[in-house]
């Protein structure tokens, strides 16, 4: 449980601004200004609440160019949380994918991932690689059960490369938990597994280690070997297979910016590469790119994400919002993930063609409904891929309430019971690389009072 030590007051634009407000956006979320949002849902990176004992290291922190203390703090905290000594910082979690993934991947590479997350599957396409993603069968159902749906299927990576030949993998991927995949669990025998095949291939096993602690808990819940091991524990178990590991500070490093590559004990020339990439991108490698005041904070951060009273709430309110929302009729992805509930959009707007975006449709929707703002994570976010019509809701962590939730509940069953109303939207302008076009593209209604003749 928390109290609130500073508050922020919240005003709501009521429907016709919210209509107007949505229209200039050009039917895209993220270009509608956060004061006219009364529920923010669209990430929960950097978007959490830090604690006192975070600002008071904030108000601690020590600005040297070189050789910080908070700098020294964040590695401690590393090291004792997540049982790796060597770090290169970076100013986020994509950052770290620029300094990591242009020093291991080269023109021509294919690399496997369970899922890639959009900016490192851009990270990966940047450096010249191919990114393949090899989730378990199931992960991407909406209707599906299992413990470990975020799973890498290690048979599918094993055929991708005898496909594209050993010596073009310089890296198997896993991202834990898998973001793309509804935030669904890595079990610790799928790491071992991925490091097993990684040592066949004589590739890096590297770890996308955003929701580290996230993962642990699932692990903790549902693993019956790890039963009595702490978070702890079970975060340097499963983190311990990898030769690198990606971490964004902004998710399980509670803190509003920051991130880092941490590399293995082994890797010597590995490390020298990434903090000559750091210097040249992020910055020197005692802060790369990141004030020491948030070092200091993300330090006190890494801590507090493995308190289990911390990860039975966070989860708490993920499952509450997702129970919330099929009290009120909305088809959810179940099993609920760890830092978000996804709807089955292309089963909650039946009427709105695939084309037509029923994800992105569904967004707007519930924008111009209840000031509530998600994010389409399907054939609009990814126009190349094969995934399911969702629409994430991303719970910020220590930062909303029941009330919040009730809203959110409310506005998404007020969006379906007139779904049939909804035609649809199409694409306007759009960026040039399309892998990221869902930040920056405009659309427009099919029917220009979108769904609103009555
Ligand atoms: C957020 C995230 C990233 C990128 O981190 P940023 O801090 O947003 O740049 C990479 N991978 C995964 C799985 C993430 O969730």
């Amino acid at each position: 449980m928390y109290e609130s030590r500073m508050v922020d007051r919240a005003t709501v634009p009521d429907q016709s601004e919210r209509e107007r407000i949505l229209a200039e956006a050009g039917y895209n979320v993220f270009n509608v200004p956060a004061d006219a949002v009364a529920v923010d849902l669209l990430t929960d990176s950097g978007t959490g609440t830090m604690s006192t004992e975070q600002w008071a290291a904030l108000l601690r922190g020590d600005e040297a160019y070189a050789g910080s203390r908070s700098f020294g703090e964040l590695e401690d905290a590393v090291s004792d949380v997540m049982g790796f000594d060597r770090i290169v910082p970076a100013h986020q979690g994509r950052g770290a994918e620029h300094v990591l993934y242009g020093a291991i991947v080269e023109d021509g590479d294919v690399v496997p991932n369970n899922t890639h997350f959009d900016t490192t599957r851009a990270h990966v396409t940047e450096a010249g690689g191919t990114p393949i993603d090899c989730p378990v069968p199931g992960a991407m159902d909406p209707d599906a059960s299992g413990e470990f749906l975020g799973n890498l299927d290690v048979e599918a990576a094993r055929d991708v490369a005898a496909e594209h030949g050993p010596e073009r993998i310089p890296a198997i991927v896993v991202t834990v938990t898998n973001n793309a995949a509804a935030g669904q669990p890595v079990s610790i025998e799928n790491v071992r597994a991925a490091r097993q095949l990684a040592d066949d291939l004589d590739a890096r096993l590297v770890i996308d280690a955003c929701r580290f602690a996230e993962n642990a808990y699932f692990v903790s819940e549902r693993d019956p070997e790890c039963q009595d091991a702490s978070i702890e524990e079970i975060t340097r178990e499963l983190l311990g297979y990898a030769d690198a590991f990606v971490m964004s500070g902004k998710k399980d490093g509670l803190a509003n910016v920051g991130g880092f590559v941490a590399v293995a004990d082994g890797e010597n020339d590995l490390f020298a590469k990434l903090k000559q990439r750091a210097i040249l991108y992020e910055g020197f490698p005692t802060y790369g790119g990141m004030a020491g005041r948030d070092m200091a904070a993300m330090a006190v951060g890494l801590r507090e994400a493995v308190e289990r009273s911390y990860l039975e709430h966070r989860i708490g309110q993920v499952r509450e919002l997702g129970q919330l929302l099929e009290a009120a009729g909305v088809p959810i992805y179940r099993p609920i993930g760890g830092h978000a509930v996804y709807v089955d959009a292309a089963a909650a707007l039946p009427s709105v063609p695939a084309e037509k975006f029923p994800g992105q449709t569904l967004v707007c929707a519930a924008y111009r409904e209840g000031a509530i703002r998600t994010v389409e994570l399907g054939s609009f976010a990814f126009p190349d891929t094969d995934r399911p019509e969702l629409v994430r809701l991303a719970v910020p962590r220590r930062t909303y309430h029941q009330e919040h939730f009730e809203r959110v509940a409310d506005a998404f069953g007020s969006v379906l019971d007139r779904a049939d109303q909804l035609g649809g939207l199409e694409v306007v302008t759009e960026p040039e690389r399309a892998s990221l076009r869902h930040f920056s593209a405009r659309l427009e209604p099919v029917d220009a009072a979108f769904g609103r003749a009555d």
